[in-house]
């Protein structure tokens, strides 16, 4: 039994232990790291994977994140806002093919316009759906009343990035105005208002070392989240950090692999939670997605945003799926199970495991 042998044989994993596997860098070792998560996985949640339909229903949003393509200082990006029944419609899509849920994502908007036409959409979801489609919505931070209000109009699940837990890194990729415990804060009222909730980090940001993500792999641990949501960053061109890495396509394998070994970190120590396979990982590989399933990921999330709002959510440079519509997306994904030997949960909601033993 050698050093790595023995790390991932533990049960609990400390910091120290967390940054040796974030700094593995032989290839055979990285891939014993994957192999160590995979079962882990087939032993907490099964070879199942959930679908959940990604809606990007708008890229109007008052923030300014330095790394976002869809931020606010972004003129070069025509604005949208999907139709109230469009969304309806493609949350029904979603249901009809038997998706566990949907998700509802967009810029960070707190107008009352905003709250009230987020309601009526879920309202109306739960009309066709009964409480058989979990929503989950990525909309920033809010205030307790609006996620009060969200809460009880149907969103059972709600996915807010910390984004980095190191707040120097944090102040540096943010806006002025945007501050760490405030997110923090709204972190910690998701759960508070009745939410399953999910955080997540962007890996590979300038500065960051495998320290800093081994903090956030506890973070998400100490905050018992239900689900994580994380993936490599990949800079936008029109965004202030878009020279951030030096050339990106000497980076590109690198952030990949940066990505796949935190999904297998973050399997290893929360073990039972929902760990999302993103498109940022499908951006730097064709066969990204399927590597963070066997990696110890076990969601997948389908793009259902009509094709001709997509150029208006590349929030980095060479987000897939341009031209894909909601059915070429779906069946693209239905292959990557079937081609890991997996298969996928239909009609079923994919509740976190965690979130279901937490309750008892
Ligand atoms: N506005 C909401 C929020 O801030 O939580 C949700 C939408 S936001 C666009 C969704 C996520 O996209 C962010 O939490 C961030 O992690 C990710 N993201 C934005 N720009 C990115 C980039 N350049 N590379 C990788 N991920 C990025």
């Amino acid at each position: 039994m050698d050093a790595l042998d023995r790390i991932l044989a533990q049960e609990s994993f400390g910091l120290d232990d967390l940054e040796t596997l974030l700094s593995l860098e032989d290839p055979d070792e990285r891939a014993r790291l994957h192999a160590a998560a995979y079962r882990v996985k087939l032993r907490e949640v099964g070879p199942v994977v959930h679908l959940r339909g990604l809606i990007e229903i708008t890229n109007v949003c008052a923030r300014d994140c330095l790394y976002c393509g869809i931020r606010q200082g972004n003129d070069a990006l025509d604005r949208y806002e999907v139709d109230e029944d469009e969304v309806v419609a493609a949350a029904r899509w979603a249901w009809d093919q038997g998706f566990g849920s949907a998700v509802l994502q967009g810029g960070e908007r707190c107008d009352a316009r905003f709250v009230d036409y987020i309601e009526r959409i879920l309202q109306r979801m739960q009309g066709f759906a009964e409480g058989g489609l979990g929503v989950t919505l990525s909309l920033g931070e809010q205030s307790e009343d609006t996620l009060r209000r969200w809460r009880r109009a149907g969103a059972q699940r709600y996915l807010l990035r910390i984004e980095t837990t190191n707040r120097d890194l944090f102040a540096a990729i943010h806006a002025d105005d945007q501050d760490f415990d405030e997110r923090l804060a709204c972190l910690r009222l998701l759960r508070a208002c009745g939410y399953q909730v999910g955080t997540g980090v962007m890996i590979g940001l300038p500065g960051q070392t495998p320290a800093d993500l081994a903090r956030d792999v506890l973070f998400m641990r100490d905050q018992d989240v239900d689900m994580v949501g994380m993936g490599p960053f990949i800079p936008h061109e029109d965004t202030p950090m878009a020279d951030s890495l030096g050339d990106f396509d000497r980076v590109r394998g690198e952030q990949l692999e940066r990505g796949l070994m935190m999904i297998a970190c973050v399997r290893l120590v929360l073990r039972d939670v929902n760990i999302a396979s993103t498109t940022a990982l499908q951006a730097l590989a064709p066969d990204g997605r399927e590597r963070g399933l066997r990696a110890g990921a076990n969601i997948l999330m389908p793009n259902l945003t009509d094709t001709r709002f997509r150029a208006g959510y590349q929030l980095y440079d060479g987000k897939p799926g341009l031209a894909e519509d909601s059915e070429a997306s779906t069946r693209a994904l239905q292959r990557s199970v079937v081609a890991i030997g997996e298969t996928i949960g239909y009609h079923q909601l994919g509740t976190s495991p965690r979130y279901l033993r937490r309750r008892g």
